[in-house]
């Protein structure tokens, strides 16, 4: 079934239509989402502190500033917007701008997911429901099987889909028009996708991590939000260890708003943030668990690397997929680890955040192991 939404323009408070949408996205999610928590959630969570107009997106200035011109236009003209494709790791806002857009263009917003479109069939509700310049969000759209992925070129190219009807001798194509409608789809992984299907998109847009004090906005609007009270150092404080990341901003600023309440005042002072992200296995510089657990692995089982992402997925037991959304695109960022044609390796820094010395990497000569001739070069 179809999920269809009405985008409002007075945007105080979520109507029903709007609820069928976030219903849409929750039921039509295959993977899950970074920042814990279960992914309905996480969804719900991310519902109540989503910007819902284009003014109060905080960051990406570039990428707003053209879609701001892309919306005037597309205004002006009274057209639909060119297909837009947004790309960048997960919590970096692409479902955001997805919501946003269609509110500032006043028209409606369909809402579904690669994972659950497993056959043409499932996709064509969404479509022929489409209206004149409305827009239809396909999340994860890499993960969108290639039977399906070939039913909707045409239907980007040409507004039209067509439909096999009966097989062998007796099958035949028939061609449907479509209304002209905005297709904007959403990935964490802009290199899955197939050349076709992303030169189909006349727009595309990255998404990259925010700066502290982006975050750090965030954190005081959402706190407002919230009804809590939060001093600037704290709020600059969980920015800091938000991994360049809006979803972990927020979540975040909920559990420290948690501890706050049950722990000190309900206050968020420096020191109350300080003890709720440390009880969360937050360190100073935003790793959590699972990234030291990552860069311990490639240190003490890979010695030092380098190691394939596959063998590291088998070694933690995580999803290779997951490293590579969730935990590498920080890591890699903040040099904590490189990526070399023959895998990751762990660099110094993560060394010394680590607390190991090089000198217990058993690649350093002075460990004893390999190349002892080479002793002198690293001394
Ligand atoms: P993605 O679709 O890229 O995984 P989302 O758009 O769902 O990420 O963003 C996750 C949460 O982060 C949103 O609910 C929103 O509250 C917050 N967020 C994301 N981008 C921004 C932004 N630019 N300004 C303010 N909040 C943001």
């Amino acid at each position: 079934m179809a999920r269809k939404t009405t985008i409002r323009n007075d945007d105080d408070e979520p109507d029903e239509p709007e609820k069928s949408a976030r219903e849409g996205i929750g039921s039509g999610r295959g993977t899950t989402r970074d920042g814990g928590g279960d992914e309905p959630d996480q969804q719900r969570y991310d519902d109540e502190l989503r910007p819902s107009r284009l003014e109060d997106v905080v960051g990406q200035k570039a990428v707003v500033e053209r879609l701001r011109i892309l919306l005037d236009a597309t205004k002006r003209r009274n057209e639909p917007l060119g297909h837009l494709l947004l790309d960048g790791p997960p919590g970096l806002g692409k479902t955001t701008l997805a919501t946003v857009i269609p509110r500032e263009l006043g028209t409606e917003l369909q809402i579904t997911a690669g994972p659950s479109l497993s056959a043409p069939k499932d996709l064509l509700p969404y479509l022929t429901n489409a209206a004149y310049g409305s827009v239809l969000f396909i999340d994860e759209i890499h993960r969108m099987p290639p039977a399906v992925e070939e039913f909707i070129y045409p239907a980007m190219e040409d507004f039209r889909v067509d439909i096999t009807l009966g097989d062998g001798l007796n099958a035949r194509t028939i061609n449907m028009k479509l209304q002209p409608f905005t297709l904007i789809g959403a990935t964490t992984r802009s290199g899955m996708l197939t050349a076709p299907l992303r030169d189909r998109f006349v727009n595309r847009e990255h998404l990259d991590f925010y700066t502290d004090e982006e975050l750090a906005t965030i954190v005081t609007r959402n706190s407002r939000k919230l009804r809590t009270e939060i001093c600037p150092e704290a709020a600059q404080e969980i920015a800091i260890r938000s991994r360049g990341t809006p979803r972990k901003t927020n979540n975040w600023l909920r559990w420290t708003r948690d501890y706050a309440d049950v722990r000190a005042n309900g206050k968020i002072t420096l020191e109350v943030a300080r003890a709720a992200l440390k009880m969360k296995g937050v360190d100073d510089a935003g790793l959590e668990e699972q990234d030291r657990k990552y860069l311990h692995t490639i240190m003490h089982v890979f010695a030092g690397g380098p190691a394939g992402v596959q063998a590291l997925g088998h070694t933690m037991n995580i999803p290779a997929d997951t490293l590579e959304d969730e935990v590498e695109p920080f890591l890699l960022r903040e040099g904590f680890i490189q990526r070399t044609p023959r895998g990751r390796m762990i660099t110094a820094k993560a060394m010394a955040h680590l607390g190991i010395s090089q000198k217990q990497n058993p690649k350093h000569p002075r460990s004893g192991s390999e190349n002892p001739d080479q002793r002198e070069l690293f001394d």
